[in-house]
Parts: C-alpha cells; structure tokens; sequence
C-alpha cells in the first residue's frame, strides 16, 4: 500500500473501451442498466476503473471500504437521466458507497446540448473525474478536512456532504499512519508480498547477529 496521497490521482487517464460484442449486446437489451443481461460487462467496467482509480473514491478521494459503485455523471435516469449514456464509459467512474448515496441522480450539468457528450469539465458543475484534475478545485487539509478551492470544488463537497463526520473520521483514520516509518516499512513489505518471518529474522541477524 503506497502512501494515499500517491494513490490519489487528480484525474482518470484512460476511459475503459467497450468491445465490439458488448457493445453489440447492450444494443440488445436496449441500453438498460438494470438488466441482469449486462452485469458481467458493468462488472468489467467497475474492476477497470477500480483499478485506473488506485481502489480510491473520485469524490471523497478515499479508499474503498465496502460497496463499490459504477456513479454517472450525467444521470442513467431519473429527471434528468439520459440513458443514451448509460452505458457511456466516459461518463463513468467508481465511488464509494457514500459519496454515491449522496451524490444521487441530482442534475450536475450546466445547460448543454444534450448530444454529443460534453468532453470538457465545463459542461458540469461538480468534478468530473475523467477532464478535472480533483486538486485544482479542493485541497485537503491538515488530512482532516476538504477545503474549496474553486465554485467546483465547492459545488462536490456540498453534492458528496465531503464535511459529514462519517467521512471526516474515514479521512482521519486513513492518513493517521501515513508518515509513520515502522508503519510504511511493514506495508511495503506486505505489499512486495514479502515472506515475513525470513524478512524478520534476517534484519535481527543484521543486527544482533
Ligand atoms: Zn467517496
């Protein structure tokens, strides 16, 4: 586990392209996001930007601690739901159960043509994890608080509630170790998938040896 703060990209560099046959197969079932024909292909799409994400939230900027969510930017329904994009992979992006309960199918677009997708962030009125870069519009401070830095940023933290205590306490929690040496020296060794006790055994040898 690297540090957070390297794990938190400040935007998505690369969108998750669809293949041919699914594509084909989203056709079919009418870009429908709720039929059970397409779970395999949102579950692809969830790994990949799980992965193009480091496991961190695009909103809270956190690690994943439960449910993981596929979140829309423009809405796949509700008022201002626009199905055609659905399924759009550029529209999407994974967040934390949190900032998705939150975030809802609220309208975060400013007034738009509607068709082709906006590749700008301007078009939308929160952070849009695949054209803004997160830290030009909220800085987090002291790691216990996310502070605006533009209306954007401003416009999240209100959207995602980024100032609930539940999300505060996460924050607090994830980054306490963070600059603890013994602490990233074990995580590393964890991570390198290191066997322990030879790993243990040979430093006291350096040592006492
Ligand atoms: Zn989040």
């Amino acid at each position: 586990m690297a540090k957070l703060s390297k794990r938190q990209t400040p935007k998505i560099d690369n969108k998750y392209t669809l293949a041919r046959v699914d594509y084909n197969e989203i056709k079919k079932y009418n870009f429908n996001w709720e039929d059970k024909h397409l779970d395999d292909i949102k579950g692809r799409i969830r790994m990949f930007y799980k992965e193009q994400q480091n496991n961190i939230c695009a909103f809270c900027k956190l690690p994943f601690r439960d449910d993981i969510h596929i979140e829309h930017m423009v809405p796949k329904g509700g008022k201002y739901g626009m199905p055609m994009y659905a399924f759009y992979t550029l529209n999407l992006c994974v967040c934390c159960k949190h900032c998705n309960s939150k975030k809802s199918t609220n309208n975060d677009m400013v007034p738009w043509n509607r068709i082709p997708y906006p590749h700008d962030g301007q078009y939308f009125k929160i952070i849009h994890p695949h054209f803004d870069n997160y830290f030009d519009h909220i800085q987090i401070v002291d790691k216990t608080r996310y502070v605006a830095k533009t209306l954007k940023g401003y416009k999240t933290i209100n959207r995602c509630k980024l100032y609930d205590p539940v999300i505060l306490e996460v924050l607090a929690e994830t980054t306490k170790y963070q600059e603890d040496p013994l602490i990233q020296g074990v995580l590393r060794m964890r991570e390198l998938g290191t066997n322990f006790k030879a790993t243990i055994d040979r430093f006291f040898d350096k040592i006492f040896g």
